[in-house]
């Protein structure tokens, strides 16, 4: 149904593949950042989910430079899946959180490799300007290229609890910002934060209104050494079963734009430092429940989605 598979909403890795022909995989690099959340100047605590790998996703590679840490990647991605295409993928801590001068030798660095086709950089809303924006905009003249927002939910008093240290007007800001500069925009969102169904539905329904390029949807984790773990282990917050996440996955995407890329929707990383909840490393699992939801529902993304 979607970039001529059986899939019932817009998967971006398929998305990908459509476009250059191949299949094009992510290399998530560390260029060892920092986070104005962590650091201080914003708070010192971070946001309550946040461990200290900044949300990498495989271990630290910081002692390699970019360029040599893509080399790395690739050779191992070729090895394992005989990968042709990449993206780099600024992943750990928040990626724009450096001089103008240092961010643009650290983006090029990560696309001399002649089979890298694109640049995702993920950051926070309150960590760009225009300077970074108009850098961000020329590598998009030649390579591929995407900004990663965290936003995690649209409402004041969620972002406030997770002590994110942005509200939502930032958000919106830096995204209006980013889209003037033609730059493609992935939005994530986090499902479980204290918030009602009708309150998540609404932060997508906003995503849905903006026609965001890409989402990312996480299911709120507790990790070994956070805030949230502690919180979890003094009663004062429960994670659903993998079962509602899934329906509410299903809902979310019915009134999504078909248009918009969808990045993620479940993950298997984090498997030795998890608390709660236990199914989350359970990543295809997961997904084939909402492929099987999707099918009893007779439903695909943007059914139910209407322009405003
Ligand atoms: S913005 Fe990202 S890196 Fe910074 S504290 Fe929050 S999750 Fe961690």
């Amino acid at each position: 149904m979607f970039n001529n598979t059986d899939k019932r909403y817009n998967q971006f890795s398929e998305y990908l593949k459509q476009k250059f022909g191949v299949k094009v995989y992510k290399i998530t690099l560390d260029a060892g950042f920092s986070c104005p959340n962590r650091d201080g100047t914003i708070s010192s605590g971070g946001c309550i989910f946040c461990d200290e790998t900044g949300s990498f996703s495989r271990a630290h590679s910081s002692l390699l430079s970019v360029e040599d840490q893509v080399i790395e990647e690739i050779e191992n991605q070729r090895k394992r899946f005989k990968a042709e295409k990449f993206m780099s993928y600024f992943q750990a801590y928040t990626n724009t959180y450096k001089p103008v001068s240092e961010l643009e030798k650290i983006y090029y660095s990560s696309l001399k490799h002649p089979d890298v086709v694109g640049i995702s950089i993920g950051t926070r809303p309150d960590c760009v300007d225009e300077d970074k924006l108009n850098l961000i905009s020329d590598i998009s003249k030649d390579y591929y290229t995407w900004i990663e927002y965290g936003l995690q939910s649209i409402h004041d008093k969620t972002l406030k609890r997770i002590n994110r240290g942005h509200d939502y007007n930032c958000f919106l800001r830096a995204y209006e910002k980013t889209k003037e500069k033609g730059i493609n925009v992935c939005v994530h969102i986090i499902v479980g934060m204290w918030e009602t169904r009708e309150e998540i539905m609404q932060t997508v329904q906003e995503l849905a209104r903006l026609k965001v390029d890409g989402i990312k949807v996480h299911m709120l984790c507790a990790l070994q050494g956070t805030k949230l773990a502690q919180m979890y282990e003094n009663g004062e917050i429960d994670f659903c079963t993998m079962e509602d996440y899934t329906y509410l996955l299903c809902d979310m995407l019915e009134i999504l734009p078909p248009e918009t890329t969808i990045h993620r929707l479940a993950g298997n990383g984090h498997r030795f430092t998890l608390v709660a909840p236990d199914w989350m490393g359970a990543k295809f699992e997961c997904l084939n429940l909402l492929d099987r939801e999707f099918l009893r529902r007779n439903s695909y993304q943007g059914i139910k989605y209407s322009p405003q």
